[in-house]
């Protein structure tokens, strides 16, 4: 969203309030990068600089860490930030050029930093079989039953082998 600033000065606040959709990076096992993103707060000018603060509401669809299904999940959480139209070697100042700021860049910033490292569709996520890909959690296979089968068979020829010496 870019916000005009025109209306803001020291003695006015600028209060902002909207729901769009951000297209979030790649690199988090997302099953949709669009986020629908709700943002609302109050940007304050001090001097040359303006703070935001805010409180981010979030719906993303990731992808369970085990299974691969897809799994909503809300993220809130309130932000600071501040922006300044003068260019400095601060990184955590936003920079803004005339009377427009972009916060998009900012917000997607810290919805990135609050994603969740593991991101299951249950604590008890049976994931995916390792052999056949099949979701443990919908279906069963035979799988580990031909493994243990194998192997005693193996057992069993070896035995025989060494019965027939
Ligand atoms: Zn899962
Ligand atoms: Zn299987």
């Amino acid at each position: 969203m870019i916000v005009n600033i025109t209306s803001l000065s020291e003695s006015e606040d600028l209060n902002i309030s909207y729901e769009e959709l951000l297209k979030l990076p790649d690199g988090y096992n997302l099953f949709d990068n669009n986020a629908k993103v709700k943002v609302e707060g109050v940007l304050k000018k001090h001097n040359n600089l303006i703070t935001l603060d805010a409180y981010v509401t979030t719906n993303i669809y990731f992808r369970c860490d085990k299974c691969l299904a897809k799994v909503e999940k809300v993220l809130e959480f309130p932000i600071k930030e501040v922006f300044s139209s003068i260019e400095t070697d601060d990184d955590e100042i936003w920079f803004f050029k005339y009377k427009e700021i972009d916060l998009d860049p900012c917000i997607i910033s810290n919805i990135c930093s609050e994603i969740p490292v593991k991101i299951l569709c249950n604590e008890d996520c049976k994931g995916l079989c390792k052999i056949c890909g099949c979701n443990l959690n919908l279906e069963n296979c035979d799988c580990e039953e031909v493994i243990i089968d194998d192997r005693f068979a193996v057992l069993k020829d070896l035995f025989k082998d060494d019965k027939e010496v």
